[in-house]
């Protein structure tokens, strides 16, 4: 009896084998990242997440800030983040691949940490001085994911797929450059005197 399970087992485990190199069953079996290819689609499904979860995290800094020109920076850029997760599910489109997000762990710990910034300081100049500084590192963060991600693409011969993720990175540094231009204009310094 005993056996005949492990028979049975070897002879599962050899087809599983057999079945790896067997072409195209190998990457549909698995969720992991096996190829170029599977790397950009992970990645494209790890800044869906993180886009997603900004359309939620926006709002709550909004809420947090006093400086009517960042307040409206942010706002503008809410829109602009709803239009980077539509231009998304358009590239998974294309792709001919389902829209599928994957946590993203490292915008999960900005936002955490945006929050934790807004917590810790009064409200006023010296928090949205503080919250620019979390918008800052997420534009940062967005950045070099879409720069990654163009790159993969053209390198795959997704050329489609690149221009549109072009078209986010540039929004994505017009936002970063807004952010630095209200803080060094005026909200810096007045933290500082506050
Ligand atoms: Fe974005
Ligand atoms: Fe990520
Ligand atoms: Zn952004």
């Amino acid at each position: 009896m005993k056996s005949n399970t492990s028979k049975a087992g070897e002879n599962e485990l050899k087809q599983q084998k057999e079945s790896k190199n067997n072409g195209g069953s190998y990457a549909e079996s698995s969720h992991a990242s096996q190829g170029f290819r599977d790397l950009f689609e992970d990645e494209l499904k790890d800044i869906y997440w993180a886009e997603k979860a900004l359309t939620k995290a926006i709002p709550k800094m909004v809420k947090n800030v006093t400086t009517p020109e960042l307040a409206q920076a942010l706002e503008d850029h809410l829109e602009v983040t709803k239009g980077h997760v539509d231009r998304l599910e358009e590239a998974f489109h294309m792709l001919g691949k389902a829209a599928r997000a994957k946590k993203c762990q490292a915008m999960d710990g900005l936002i955490k940490e945006a929050e934790e910034i807004m917590d810790e300081t009064p409200k006023g100049l010296v928090r949205d001085a503080g919250i620019i500084s979390a918008g800052q590192k997420v534009e940062h963060y967005e950045i070099a994911t879409y720069g990654t991600l163009c790159a993969f693409a053209k390198t795959l011969g997704e050329d489609s797929v690149a221009s549109l993720l072009q078209q986010t990175l540039n929004e994505e540094k017009e936002a970063d450059e807004k952010l630095t231009e209200i803080s060094e204009s005026f909200v810096n310094l007045e933290a500082s005197q506050a």
